[in-house]
């Protein structure tokens, strides 16, 4: 048996997930699928930042676009939390980016001033702090950090609460989630998608590829090559202490229970999300150098685990060739722009039009220039 829906999401993590819940809020009848354990899942093992600064250098849209989102945040976790019972845990409590030295400061500098050289919109707005004036805010810093650059619009939330909040508001709206469904083949009948996973087949009007690195895969089985990678990312994360960090920063933060978690490494090693001594080492010098206090601090837990990262960082919102009202999603900053991904980019693909202003994230970039 067939079974039909008006929108198929593949794929149920924050992206997915997000995007379904967008689909459902406009009434179409929406089903993810969703591979589950055995699948690399990077919403399971992600930072929890919702970050708008140093975003957008060398996509000028990326700027407004995760601007948006920064901006439609509050009012998204508070209807989550309302719908849900959830608290996301989402803060807007300003985040700061700490420079190790001159060269370091300089070169956020650069990247902070090529941004807003180009923006469309307001572009990142943000406050330089000295060394004294950091010591006024955050007097645990250790003496090689130098100045911190502060933007009042960087926040975070507690990912795994996102990711639950978004499930449940998906269920309580009637939305169908099927897991342990691999796609394992993807085509059309007329004017509708048919998506196979193992036994089972489903047809839709729209289809969403949301499947973080399976869409690699995924596009594989339409002979589409889809332009990304996995980036490993390390995490540490502490004994739960009392409240000593008020402020965040890129890569250190204290949850509401009082662990304080740091990492983010970027690292090019292909499908292995093994946690490896080096790196953390370097992460953990790195966090000790910011906070030396955190050298008494136990860690009690490390992870690693692997973004779906496009070529150049930016997402990817491309229509599918060949196939009907089909779409590709993938994002390295899923969490950042969650909201956006349920307002704006649902109501696109609602539309089946992803518009003129999107345009700058499709496939079609990588493309390769043909000399005459
Ligand atoms: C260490 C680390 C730190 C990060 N920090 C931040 C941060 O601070 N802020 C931020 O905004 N972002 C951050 N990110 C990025 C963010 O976590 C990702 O952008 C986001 O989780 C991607 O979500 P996704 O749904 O696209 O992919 P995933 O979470 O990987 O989900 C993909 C889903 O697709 C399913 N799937 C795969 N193949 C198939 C198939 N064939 N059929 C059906 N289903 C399939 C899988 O089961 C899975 O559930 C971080 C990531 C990492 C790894």
């Amino acid at each position: 048996m067939v079974q039909g829906f008006d929108a198929l999401v593949v794929g149920g993590g924050l992206t997915g997930i997000a995007v379904a819940c967008g689909l459902l809020e406009r009434g179409l009848d929406t089903a993810v699928l969703d591979e589950g354990d055995v699948a690399f899942r990077a919403s399971r093992g992600t930072f929890g930042l919702v970050w708008l600064s140093g975003k957008g250098d060398g996509m000028p849209h990326y700027v407004d676009w995760t601007r948006l989102s920064t901006e439609l945040w509050p009012e998204f976790a508070a209807h989550l939390q309302e719908l849900t019972g959830v608290d996301t845990e989402y803060a807007k409590c300003g985040g700061l980016y700490y420079c190790l030295g001159d060269t370091h400061f300089a070169e956020r500098m650069g990247v902070l001033e090529r941004i807003n050289a180009v923006a469309e919109g307001p572009g990142v707005i943000y406050e330089v702090w000295d060394r004294p004036q950091l010591l006024k805010q955050m007097p645990m810093v250790g003496p090689d950090v130098t100045a911190a650059i502060y933007c009042a619009d960087d926040g975070d939330c507690n990912p795994l609460r996102l990711l639950h909040a978004l499930h449940k508001a998906f269920k309580m709206r009637g939305g169908v989630y099927l897991q342990n469904r691999k796609v394992t083949a993807l085509g059309s009948q007329g004017a509708r998608t048919v998506v196979t996973a193992g036994q089972e087949k489903f047809q839709c009007d729209r289809l969403v590829l949301a499947a973080g690195l399976g869409n690699i895969q995924i596009g594989a089985l339409i002979g589409l090559t889809v332009p990304m990678a996995p980036s490993r990312g390390q995490i540490l994360v502490s004994q739960r202490v009392a409240p000593v960090l008020p402020m965040l920063s890129h890569v250190i933060r204290q949850t509401s229970e009082g662990s304080i978690m740091f990492g983010d490494s970027f690292e090019d090693v292909g499908f292995d999300a093994t946690v490896t001594p080096n790196v953390i080492g370097d992460i953990a010098r790195n966090a000790v150098r910011t906070y030396p206090f955190l050298k008494s601090v136990r860690i009690v837990r490390a992870w690693g685990c692997l973004r779906p990262m496009p070529h150049d960082r930016y997402p990817i919102y491309d229509a599918i060739p060949d196939l009907p009202n089909a779409f590709i999603v993938n994002s390295h900053s899923g969490v950042t722009l969650a909201a956006v991904h349920v307002n704006a980019l649902a109501a696109k693909i609602a539309d089946g039009d992803l518009g003129p202003d999107l345009a700058c994230y499709r496939m079609g970039r990588f493309d390769v220039q043909k000399i005459a």
